[in-house]
């Protein structure tokens, strides 16, 4: 079983109203494969430049990360993004995107990579999630993430590869924004008509949601007192959720669906406890369990 991530690998600079951390280790691929690293091997793929600490590749190579597939550019610089949380903690705004090798960054699969079973196109220009795929053969799920600058900047790409997927992922805010709906439902209906078999909508605080044509399935957060940095939250969610349906063979029945939207819900609720992968070098599988068990209390009526 494999289970392969192609996202951006980022130096983020992270303000809250309580702290501040300045180039710390972030990006979709890095939290999406630590995140889904806990249940099954994952291969990384993603661009950085000269600047890459190779204790970070040492980090997720200790996660059973295959990181073969992190292109390092001699002569470039990192993609660094920057943003600032509100004090709600849940809202945020970007500060500042430099794209530096990821703007131009054409993924090049390893050969080992091309046969994958599970992929998760993570954040990043839709026009690398298509060229990613041209490069795979008969996976058996492809799941993608997008985000507004995308739905903003490169809406044709996004359609061709929503045309190519069996499930996207996206945030409340950015499904209303891509289908012009105001009720979420039916935004994820929309969504449906547009391409992939399913969505999942993220709600941050509020949990998430899964629409298929003939199936809904609801989790809320779990209640974190402590939240630091929500930064990668989204990306850690789909890593768990994405994680367990591999370690699962890609079985898509109901009950299966409901533990990895709850295993991707756990999962992102440690990461948000500290900046950066801080809690997550904290803690192991058991950690997990013991959080989904208390979980799993909290909700059962
Ligand atoms: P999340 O909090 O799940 O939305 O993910 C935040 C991560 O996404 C940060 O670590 C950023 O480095 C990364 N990120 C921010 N903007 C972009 C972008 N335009 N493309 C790809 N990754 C991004």
């Amino acid at each position: 079983m494999s289970l392969l991530v192609v996202g951006s690998i980022a130096y983020d600079t992270i303000e809250t109203p309580t702290a501040r951390r300045e180039n710390v280790l972030g990006g979709s691929a890095p939290f999406f494969a630590y995140a889904a690293s806990f249940f099954c091997p994952v291969q990384m793929v993603g661009v950085v430049g000269a600047d890459w600490l190779s204790e970070y590749t040492e980090m997720l190579q200790k996660q059973k990360v295959d990181t073969t597939g992190i292109e390092i550019v001699p002569d470039g610089k990192t993609f660094r993004w920057s943003g600032k949380y509100h004090n709600n903690m849940n809202d945020r705004d970007t500060l500042e995107t430099q794209l530096n090798v990821l703007g131009t960054f054409q993924p090049k699969l390893p050969e080992n990579f091309r046969r994958t079973q599970y992929v998760f196109l993570a954040n990043g220009a839709p026009s690398t999630g298509l060229a990613a795929l041209d490069q795979i053969q008969g996976a058996d799920l492809i799941v993608a993430d997008t985000m507004d600058l995308w739905i903003n900047t490169t809406r044709s790409d996004l359609d061709a590869l929503l045309k190519r997927i069996d499930g996207l992922v996206i945030n409340d805010s950015e499904a209303k924004m891509l289908t012009g709906e105001i009720n979420l439902i039916t935004a994820a209906r929309r969504i449906l008509t547009m391409g992939p078999k399913f969505v999942v909508v993220k709600k941050g605080e509020h949990g998430a949601m899964f629409i298929s044509e003939y199936e809904i399935y609801v989790v809320p957060a779990f209640p974190v007192s402590n939240v630091v940095d929500p930064t990668g939250a989204g990306d850690s969610f789909a890593g768990g959720m994405m994680g367990y349906i591999a370690s699962r063979q890609g079985n898509l029945d109901g009950e299966t669906i409901k533990n990895a939207l709850v295993y991707g819900t756990i999962v992102a609720s440690f990461g948000i406890e500290d900046f950066s992968f801080d809690r997550y070098k904290q803690i192991d599988r058991s950690n997990i369990e013991e959080r989904r068990n208390a979980f799993q209390a909290m909700t059962a009526f």
